[in-house]
């Protein structure tokens, strides 16, 4: 394999993914294969001799397909989705020619600016105030990481990054029930311990409780504790809960708490004007995380983070040893400073090439469908006998359950699973075996989401 036949197999490629995409309401959306069986095809050692592109291709064709969850299916309304557009999946495949490497500015200027002009444009597509400015992660669960990382410094003035934690008092972190385990994640590998994650009891709306949150906040400094921050919850992975950020916020600032919002999913519907007030106060907030990868078009991988003011996040995570000083680009950002791993993949080009190619407008259109037809079906499933919607949709997430109990719930989720049509997942809500349904693939139409009725009268 050489750059001259690298043309004819990309071709190859294209069309291979042209077809697959046409293909795949003929699929089932879930990989219909047992644990081991994919690995029992595959040779244990790797071939000391060159093998030619053809044997390759032939074994990938014949092999993965079917091995696939199908991610990109119309009916795929498992999990969020990690929807990949066109002009997305051309992005990536230069990024993958390209082979850059975005740590410093100086090692791949395009990389940087592109992704500084992506803040300022998706933060105008969010109606976010000017002073945010951010970056771009490769998830939701290292931006988060981040911030929490930076709260931790921020209360310990910046301390803990040299002396460790032994000696810093016990910090508190605050968050709703309704939280995703990646703040879980962040309080375990921060070194504030996930028992002093304090999660702060929902109102019937699902909200955090904020005269709760500042009751959890005065009693820990009562006790000598240090509280570090809050991280709100918008567009929560179980039902889709979205916490009174105004309201959390006062609290916050009423001492001097760093916040954090984690609005993976449902940032992006907020290029919508009418879905905005569901994060009214998310625009005082100190960092935001959204994920494009989820629902935007720009595939998997890319999490933005927007900061307020991306100081106290660079102190904490960034470092300058003598090799990666740069003689020039001074003034410019070394985004390595503002996150995680020090390497870092051309991800902003795949936003400009989805900003660009569908317009703000056209991804509009897509995600109002999308919030539309999860409506129209939550209706449709309410109408079934023995069919209860638990909690009413959020955006495009809702979920149900049947009214004879959880065992018959869980089983006709199995049912559902193995019969493929569609893709489900569950969650445990106020006690309950539910049913989570949401939708958001690129080739989602309205036909395949109400199929999912189709499917539940089937199968009941
Ligand atoms: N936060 C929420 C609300 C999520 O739904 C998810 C994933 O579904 C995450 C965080 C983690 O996202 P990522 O996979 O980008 O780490």
């Amino acid at each position: 394999m050489n750059h001259d036949v690298l043309p004819d197999w990309a071709a190859r490629a294209a069309l291979w993914v042209r077809d697959y995409h046409a293909g795949l309401r003929d699929r089932p959306v879930r990989a219909q294969i047992r644990p081991g069986d994919l690995l029992a095809q595959l040779p244990d050692t790797p071939p000391e001799t060159p093998e030619g592109m053809e044997t390759i291709w032939d074994d990938f064709a014949r092999l993965i397909p079917d091995a696939l969850t199908h991610w990109q299916h119309p009916r795929f309304f498992a999990y969020f989705p990690a929807n990949a557009s066109p002009a997305s999946m051309l992005a990536e495949q230069l990024i993958a020619g390209i082979g850059a490497q975005g740590m410093l500015w100086q090692t791949s200027p395009a990389a940087t600016e592109l992704e500084q002009a992506m803040m300022v444009w998706l933060r105008r597509a969010l109606a976010l105030p000017e002073d945010f400015t951010g970056t771009i992660h490769d998830s939701a669960t290292t931006a988060t990481f981040c911030a929490v990382l930076t709260m931790r410094e921020r209360a310990l003035g910046f301390r803990g990054l040299t002396e460790g934690l032994s000696g810093a008092p016990v910090m508190r972190l605050y968050a709703s029930a309704q939280t995703h385990s990646s703040v879980d994640k962040a309080a375990r590998l921060a070194g504030i311990g996930q028992n002093n994650l304090v999660k702060i009891a929902t109102r019937d709306d699902l909200s955090m409780d904020p005269e709760a949150l500042r009751q959890a906040i005065e009693a820990d400094k009562a006790a000598g504790r240090l509280p570090i921050g809050v991280v709100f919850c918008s567009g929560g992975t179980g039902v889709g809960a979205f916490d009174d950020i105004a309201a959390g916020l006062a609290v916050a600032r009423d001492h001097d708490l760093y916040t954090h919002v984690d609005a993976a999913w449902a940032g992006s519907a907020m290029i919508c004007r009418e879905f905005r007030p569901l994060w009214a106060g998310a625009e005082g907030c100190d960092s935001i995380v959204f994920n494009p990868h989820k629902w935007l078009g720009a595939q998997f991988d890319c999490a933005v983070q927007f900061l307020r003011d991306p100081v106290a996040q660079i102190n904490t995570l960034g470092l300058r040893p003598d090799y990666l000083q740069t003689l020039e680009g001074e003034g410019a950002p070394n985004f390595n400073e503002w996150t995680l791993p020090l390497g870092r993949r051309f991800r902003a080009l795949k936003l400009w090439f989805v900003l660009r190619a569908y317009g703000l407008d056209g991804l509009r259109t897509r995600l109002r469908n999308h919030v539309a037809w999860t409506e129209e079906l939550a209706g449709v499933l309410a109408q079934i006998p023995g069919v209860e919607v638990v909690t009413d949709p959020r955006l495009a997430l809702f979920s149900f359950a049947l009214t004879q109990g959880d065992a018959a719930t869980e089983a006709l989720l199995t049912r559902i699973n193995a019969d493929g049509r569609i893709y489900l997942t569950q969650t445990r809500h106020a006690g309950r075996f539910v049913i989570r349904f949401t939708c958001g693939t690129w080739d989602c139409t309205r036909d395949d989401v109400m199929a999912t009725a189709e499917v539940i009268r089937d199968l009941l």
